[in-house]
């Protein structure tokens, strides 16, 4: 695996692979690399010839400094895991090589970028859209492999994407999902499960179960309300998990539904444990 830390070395690696009739899977990360980082390059890998993975911690996506600051970063490791899961290349820009002198192309997420994760963290997908269209034209993919684990992220790329099927990196990028890989407990993956504590690890569960208890109460043909319900009740006897957000929305539109709705739902949750925010997600049949 070759790490690239420029958009001029990249793009003369990336012809010569094209040129050897390789397609270009992209697998875009912010290090801390995780077994669920891991299977999106597996992914990348079935799907095409040559895989960049990259590693930017994008200033624009934090609202916090604070945030942005104790954001884990392990540059040997994550290199070495990359490497073995089988990346060619792993790109490392800086900032600057990024947004050369402060240049931005700022994309806006519209009013959904405002709802649950939007609201938490104020311009956080705007960020988040940016450095993915940035991301996308340096690298201008075949196919690019994202996790379901984060599903507002992957709504607002997807629906981005049709508004770019015109452009040069829009009109043949193809997007693929890759599923939440979970501890054996269930607690999702996450670059920020390093800083939980053993114990707050348990409490942290609580996503999961909350999902796990709307899932059950779908399955025996409850609706919307008691679903939402018997979730919330998760949190309500563990208050150590500070309950951000939970809500059942329709993933082709990410609207709010109703009782009465049959169909798959997406169930979101988002909840601080210590001072770690942790979201997850899963897709509920009513
Ligand atoms: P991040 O480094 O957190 O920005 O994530 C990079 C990519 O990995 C995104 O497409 C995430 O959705 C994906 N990802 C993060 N956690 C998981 C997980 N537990 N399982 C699968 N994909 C994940």
């Amino acid at each position: 695996m070759k790490t690239i830390r420029t958009v001029s070395e990249l793009g003369i690696e990336l012809a010569n692979a094209r040129q050897s009739g390789k397609k270009i899977a992209f697998v875009p990360t912010m290090g801390a690399i995780h077994a669920g980082h891991l299977s999106l390059i597996e992914i990348a890998k079935k799907q095409s010839g040559f895989v960049v993975a990259s590693i930017f911690v994008n200033p624009l996506q934090f609202n916090s400094a604070s945030d942005f600051d104790r954001y884990p970063r392990n540059e040997a490791a994550d290199t070495a895991a990359l490497e073995s899961a089988g990346a060619d290349v792993l790109f490392l820009p800086s900032v600057e090589e990024i947004y050369p002198n402060g240049k931005v192309n700022t994309r806006s997420a519209g009013p959904i970028g405002d709802l649950y994760e939007g609201q938490a963290r104020k311009e956080h997908f705007d960020g988040m859209l940016t450095v993915v269209a940035r991301l996308f034209e340096i690298v201008s993919p075949d196919v690019a492999v994202f996790g379901a684990k984060d599903a507002q992220q992957l709504f607002l790329i997807r629906r981005m994407l049709q508004q770019e099927k015109n452009s040069d990196w829009g009109s043949k990028l193809q997007l693929v999902e890759g599923p939440t890989i979970r501890e054996s407990t269930g607690l999702a993956l996450s670059s920020r499960n390093q800083r939980l504590s053993t114990s707050e690890m348990q409490v942290a569960l609580s996503l999961s179960e909350a999902l796990d208890k709307a899932h059950k109460c779908a399955a025996s043909g409850e609706g919307i309300s008691s679903a939402l319900g018997e979730a919330m009740k998760v949190f309500s006897s563990n208050p150590e998990a500070k309950l951000d957000y939970l809500a059942l929305v329709n993933p082709e539109s990410f609207e709010a539904l109703e009782d009465g709705f049959k169909g798959q739902a997406l169930m979101i949750v988002a909840a601080e444990v210590g001072n770690v925010r942790l979201i997850d997600n899963r897709l509920i049949t009513f």
